[in-house]
C-alpha cells in the first residue's frame, strides 16, 4: 500500500525527531507522497528544507496561515508577503521544488477571534493569488464555518483552473452539513487523526457521507497523533492509523480506502 500523507510539518529537530529519521519510518510504513505544509516563514522554509533533502516523496504548500494576520494587517506588508509567495513558486522548481498549493490558509476564531478582520483580508488575498497561480488551496478552519464558506463560495466563483482541482479543507472537524456545502463548491475533505480518537463518534459520522473521490487523509503532524499513537509526537508514518480507521468507519477495505485516497491527493496536486 501506499501512503499520501496530504498534510505534515516539519521543524529542525535532531535526533529520534529530525527530517531523516521520520521519513525513513514513513518509508517503512508505505508512506510514498506527502505534502510539507507551511504557514509563517519559519514553517514556509522548513517545508522547503523538507522537499529539497526528499524532492520526489515530498512536495510543498506556502503561504500564511491566521497566526500572521496581525503581522500582515497593512496593506504594505501583506502586498511584500504575496510577492515573496509569488516568487518562490516561481523560482522554487529551478532548484527541484514543487509547489503542490497554497497552505495552509484560513481562519480561526477559536484561538484568535479578535483578529477575524485581519485574518479574512489575508485569507481572502491568498484565495486569489492561488486563482491568479493556478494552484489549489490547503485551508484550515476552526469556529469560522460562515466566514470561511462565504469565502470559498466567491473562490469557487472565481477560479479559473481545473474544478477538480480548487482545493482541500484540512483537518476536518466540523458537522456533515459544512462538509456538504463544501463538497457542493468542488473541495475536498481531508481527515486527520482525529478521526480515530474516542469522544469523535460524531466526526466519524461526517465521515461516512463525504463522496469517496472527495476524500484525503493527513497527519497533521507533528500534532494530533492517531490512536493508537497518542501521547507521542505525530509524524507522517502515522497516517496509515486515519487510513485504516477511515476504512473501518466508511465499511470499505483499508487497502481500497489508501489507494482512494492517494488518487484523490494526487489528482488534486497534480502529482
Ligand atoms: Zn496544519
Amino acid at each position: 500500500m501506499n501512503f499520501f500523507d496530504t498534510h505534515a510539518h516539519f521543524s529542525r529537530l535532531g535526533g529520534e525527531y529530525s527530517l531523516e529519521s521520520q521519513i525513513s519510518r514513513a518509508e517503512e510504513m508505505g508512506v510514498t507522497r506527502i505534502v510539507a505544509v507551511g504557514g509563517s516563514c519559519e514553517l514556509n522554509k522548513a517545508a522547503v528544507d523538507a522537499a529539497t533533502a526528499y524532492p520526489g516523496m515530498i512536495r510543498v504548500a506556502l503561504g500564511f496561515d491566521r497566526d500572521e494576520a496581525e503581522a500582515l494587517g497593512k496593506p504594505s506588508d501583506l502586498c511584500d508577503a504575496l510577492d515573496r509567495l509569488r516568487l518562490a513558486v516561481s523560482q522554487l522548481p529551478k532548484r527541484g521544488v514543487q509547489v503542490a498549493a497554497i497552505g495552509e490558509i484560513g481562519l480561526d476564531y477559536f484561538y484568535s477571534a479578535e483578529t477575524a478582520e485581519q485574518q479574512v483580508a489575508l485569507f481572502r488575498a491568498q484565495l486569489e493569488l492561488a486563482n491568479e497561480l493556478r494552484l489549489p488551496v490547503v485551508i484550515h478552519s476552526r469556529d469560522a464555518d460562515v466566514d470561511t464558506l462565504e469565502a470559498l463560495k466567491d473562490h469557487a466563483q472565481t477560479w479559473s483552473g481545473d474544478p477538480e482541482r480548487i482545493g482541500v479543507l484540512h483537518c476536518f472537524t466540523r458537522d456533515a452539513a459544512f462538509a456538504a456545502d463544501l463538497v457542493d463548491l468542488g473541495y475536498h475533505i481531508s481527515f486527520s487523526g482525529i478521526v480515530t480518537f474516542l469522544n469523535a463518534d460524531p466526526l466519524r459520522e461526517v465521515a461516512r457521507t463525504i463522496p469517496a473521490d472527495r476524500l484525503l487523509i493527513e497527519t497533521d503532524s507533528p500534532y494530533l497523533a492517531p490512536a493508537p499513537m497518542r501521547g507521542k509526537r505525530n509524524e507522517p508514518g502515522f497516517v496509515s492509523h486515519v487510513a485504516t480507521r477511515l476504512a473501518a468507519v466508511r465499511d470499505t477495505d483499508v487497502a481500497e480506502l489508501t489507494e482512494q485516497t492517494f488518487e484523490n491527493a494526487s489528482r488534486l496536486f497534480g502529482w
